[in-house]
């Protein structure tokens, strides 16, 4: 059973859990208790196996069947290769490269199985209609959405994402999805505000009931979506696997994970890993210049109003992290009536946590934070040392680990979650690799054909004669204007 961060509602299956997205009222939706899992008995099995198995404790009213069906597009060669997340060696740390899916960030991992996670929910509940996807993006989100729900009978789906927020390769990938039921809108502002706009419309009756005379209903692909968190889960399990298979982990041993955080799900689903029994011990969060998580877990206050900064690890360019507030109310031992005060509208994304809770959070997880010059820096000497060529997020996550390891001189083998493929970063992993000048001199898609020839890496299938597909045109709008574009396009 499912029930709110903020004590709202209670009781909720799964099924209705992933229709909604959010809880209407506001709050998230969390499970009530963690499932126990084993990871020896998950030795020897297949990704899409262990897929089955994490998940399904999750979603008790999904038949094995169903969910054997759903898990296969683990298997089916969506994702290249036999293995959907490799774990690499690089040094003496490994490199879980979440990436092969087929927009080439790990968003993947999760949006490939979205669609029919919802649709088979919606079938349990016997809801009859249809489904308006609504989707903020800081620029990976989007286009794996959208790649997932396109042409998908029964639903339409609309990504926002901030105008001028997202690279190049990121606003092209999404113009360029086929599809009759995508739409894409360029929102004037940052990520933190399309997504206030999102959040909005979901508590908005009027617009909810125009839609539902035209039979459709709102839900969400943003990791808001217990339907994103869970798929997440397993490839954590499947970390772990591969370390003890390839002898990096002593079975039953404890591995670190270091995570590039922006709206903290991939590194929520690491800590629900580590509550179901995962041999996790520290969990590393890495954060860009928008350092609002580092400073709240040096501080114990989540200050987002503050200025926002643009970086090369745009995914990562967000001050008000959703599923924080999920971590909050497990380090708060579950106390709903704190959630509210800290979440409360008045605060407007600014709180202080009570002493004990942020000695829970500092116990629970090492923050830290890269700097610009720093990421580009790590990207360089990494290559140097390992030819290993880390994106701009995956580099953030690294260097944080440095720091840590730095700090702490713990030998613990750790895992790095590599969160995108370079090649949707070119430009500024080529400027890394090779100087500031240089990269200057060209265009995006140049630089990714050189950035293959530099490091004799292959650009992913998906990234591929991009620039040639004939592109959508987006509507602009304002973050107000939202609302109008949706009852223009849908009621
Ligand atoms: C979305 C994204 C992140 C941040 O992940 P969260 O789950 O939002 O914390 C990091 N790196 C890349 C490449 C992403 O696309």
């Amino acid at each position: 059973m499912y029930e709110s961060t903020r004590g709202n509602l209670s009781g909720q299956s799964a099924s209705q859990a992933i229709t909604l997205g959010m809880v209407p009222s506001g709050g998230l939706f969390v499970p009530s208790t963690f499932p126990a899992l084993n990871w020896q008995d998950l030795q020897g099995l297949t990704y899409r196996d262990v897929a089955q198995h994490v998940m399904s404790p999750y979603l008790p009213e999904f038949s094995q069947d169903v969910l054997s069906d759903i898990v296969n597009v683990y298997a089916d060669g969506t994702f290249d290769g036999l293995n959907p997340a490799p774990l690499i060696s690089v040094g003496n740390f490994g490199v879980l490269e979440l990436w092969h899916g087929p927009t080439a960030a790990f968003k993947d991992m999760a949006l490939q199985v979205l669609p029919e996670l919802l649709k088979v929910s919606l079938d349990c509940l016997a809801l009859d209609t249809d489904v308006l996807i609504l989707v903020a993006t800081s620029g990976d989100t989007g286009k794996a959405a959208l790649e997932g729900f396109k042409n998908r009978e029964g639903t339409h789906i609309v990504v926002f994402y901030p105008e001028g927020g997202v690279s190049a390769v990121q606003e092209r990938q999404m113009t360029t999805t086929e599809g009759m039921n995508t739409h894409i809108i360029a929102v004037k502002g940052n990520f933190d505000q399309c997504q206030a706009a999102v959040k909005r419309i979901f508590a908005m009756d009027t617009l909810k009931a125009q839609l539902q005379e035209k039979h459709l209903i709102f839900s969400s692909a943003n990791s808001i979506n217990l339907g994103r968190l869970i798929p997440q889960i397993v490839y954590y399990y499947w970390a772990y696997l591969q370390a003890v298979e390839q002898g990096k982990v002593s079975p039953g041993s404890n591995m670190n994970v270091a995570v590039p955080t922006g709206n903290f799900g991939n590194l929520l689903a690491a800590y629900y890993a580590k509550r179901m029994g995962l041999p996790i011990d520290q969990i590393i969060c890495a954060s860009n210049k928008n350092n609002v998580l580092a400073d709240f877990f040096a501080t114990g206050v989540y200050q987002s109003r503050r200025a926002f900064f643009k970086t090369s690890s745009p995914s990562m360019d967000i001050l008000v992290s959703s599923n924080f507030e999920r971590f909050l109310y497990e380090m708060s031992e579950r106390d709903v009536q704190k959630i509210r005060t800290w979440y409360d509208s008045s605060n407007q994304g600014t709180f202080t946590v009570d002493p004990v809770t942020l000695k829970l959070c500092q116990e629970t997880v090492f923050a830290g934070w890269a700097n610009e010059e720093e990421t580009q820096e790590t990207i360089s000497r990494s290559y140097k040392a390992y030819q290993y060529v880390f994106d701009p997020h995956t580099a953030v996550a690294m260097t944080v680990y440095e720091n840590y390891l730095a700090a702490t001189n713990d030998q613990t083998f750790t895992v790095i979650a590599s969160t995108a493929s370079p090649f949707k970063f070119s430009s500024d992993v080529l400027k890394a690799l090779e100087g500031e000048e240089q990269a200057s001199l060209r265009d995006e898609w140049v630089a990714l054909e050189d950035l293959s020839k530099l490091t004799g890496w292959k650009i992913p299938l998906g990234l591929q004669g991009l620039d040639e597909k004939p592109a959508k045109t987006v509507e602009v709008c304002v973050p107000e204007g939202i609302t109008g574009v949706l009852q223009r396009m849908f009621t």
